[in-house]
Parts: structure tokens; sequence; C-alpha cells
């Protein structure tokens, strides 16, 4: 199983971070957590296209893990040349955004179903709702989900991938909590949405500091990894992004907590995972 961190980056633009997106190659196929600013492009550059997608993984909506969600249902169905719906799981509320998603695109669907004779369907997205338990299961692939805490941002959800002895769990935002560290228990690698409380307090904005409350801090987040005896944590969306060679700072904050392999994101970040890298 490989795992290619698509989109390091938070809702902050960065010129060098796309948004949060990780890819996940299964003997399954390919799954997409998240659906972030520029997930298109950095799946391109992983050889990797819409139509050829096993399911989208939402872990909760907020803007910056869904604003190309529309891109890639656009681009799904107008680079298939039959339907190929889209299967898309994500927590309650999941169905309304897709649903949303798609009213917005109505004028376009309509300019490309009267421009293309080739191309005489709608797109098609299939939604499962989901808040704990197996979501997919094929071969030696399985995928669980598990609530996550990112109050007031509710429901959360984060999942574990499980490809024969490989396993990796994608957290998404969330506080450190019991739903997490259920799923995380012994997995290989653990891919964690951090922030960095020394910074966020030193620059003092309101609107930033908020933002505390409602994510793992670099500490935590390695607390977490500890407690779940993962072998390797991937801290992502980190906020403020570091600039390019300082991510050490990031590691010397978990690294006390976490004694694993702790690796600072970038995108198209590639990391193998289970027997078959060893
Ligand atoms: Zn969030």
């Amino acid at each position: 199983m490989q795992v290619v961190i698509l989109g390091s980056g938070s809702p902050l633009p960065d010129p060098n971070r796309a948004g949060p997106s990780t890819l996940v190659r299964t003997s399954a196929g390919d799954f997409l957590i998240d659906a972030g600013r520029g997930v298109l492009l950095r799946m391109s550059a992983a050889m990797a296209g819409p139509g050829g997608l096993a399911s989208v993984l939402l872990t909760h909506l907020h803007s910056d893990h869904i604003t190309d969600l529309n891109d890639l249902i656009t681009m799904r169905w107008a680079m298939s040349f039959a339907p190929n719906p889209l299967r898309v799981v994500g927590p309650v509320g999941t169905a309304e955004v897709v649903a949303a998603t798609e009213a917005m695109l109505a004028t376009d669907i309509g300019y490309r179903l009267a421009h293309h004779d080739d191309l005489n369907w709608n797109p098609d997205t299939v939604v499962d709702e989901v808040s704990e338990g197996v979501v997919f299961e094929q071969g030696e692939v399985r995928i669980t989900a598990a609530p996550t805490d990112h109050a007031p941002v509710h429901p959360t959800v984060a999942f574990r991938i499980d490809d024969g002895e490989a396993s990796v769990v994608l957290a998404g935002d969330t506080i450190p909590c019991e739903g997490l560290d259920r799923l995380a228990g012994g997995a290989d690698v653990l891919v964690h949405t951090v922030v960095r409380k020394d910074q966020i307090e030193a620059i003092g904005l309101p609107r930033l500091v908020d933002v505390l409350d409602y994510h793992s801090d670099v500490a935590q987040a390695a607390d977490t990894a500890a407690r779940a005896g993962v072998r390797t944590l991937v801290l992502t969306h980190m906020v403020p992004a570091p600039a390019p060679g300082a991510e050490q700072e990031w590691i010397d904050q978990a690294s006390p907590v976490f004694g694993g392999e702790i690796l600072v994101a970038a995108d198209l970040m590639t990391i193998e995972v289970g027997p078959v890298a060893q």
C-alpha cells in the first residue's frame, strides 16, 4: 500500500502546499481522502485520474477539505466514456453538500450535455453517510470509520485503511479523542492534521487563536500516535505552515512524546506502507 500526500496545506493559501487531500493506493484501487484546493493538479502529478478512484472519503465538510470536490465530480464525469458513478463516503451532511455541489454545477452540466453528442448522462454520485464501522471491504482491503472530535464542527470521522498486513489511519481534523485512539491502535502510519500552539499564541490574532480549540497541536498528535503505538506519524495541514528548512522544529515538538518515525508532510510525499516496503 502506498500513501501519497497530495495536499499538505490548510485553508491558508500557500504556493507550495495544496489543500488537504491524501491518496491511498491499495490492492483494491485508489482511495482519495478529502478533496482540498488543487487536488486534481496533485493527482495528475501522482499519475492518478478522477475516473480511476474507487471512492472518495471525506473526514468532514469544512471547506478546505472539500474545495475541489466540484472539480472531481465534473472531471470524473466529463473524462469518462460511459457512466462512472463516484462513490463519496462521509459524515452525515455529505449528501446535502454533494447535492448542492451538483446543483451549483447544473449550468455547466447543461452546456456540456448540449455540446457533446456522446455525453448523454448526468454526473452520478453515490453517497454513503457513515459514522462508525466498516465502510468498504473487498479482497484484502477493509476501510473502517470512527467518530472524531472537531467541535463545533459535527459530525466528523477518521478512516483506517487496512490492506493485508499494512494499515494507515487518516485522522482529519480532531482533538485527541477516544474514537481516533480506537481506530489508530497498532496502525503502521497515522496521518494527522496539526497546528502549532506556540506560534499561533505568539501571533495572537483572535481568528487564528480560535483554531486551537478544535485541532490537535503537535504534542497532542504525537501523544495520540504514542498511545496507539503506530510506527510512523505524518504531520500535515500545518498551521502556520513551516518555512522551508523549519520542518525540524515540528519534529522536535513531537519527538519527546512519540518515539517512532515522524515525517513532516510535503505535497507528493510518498510513503510505502507494509511488508512489501520493508
Ligand atoms: Zn476542519
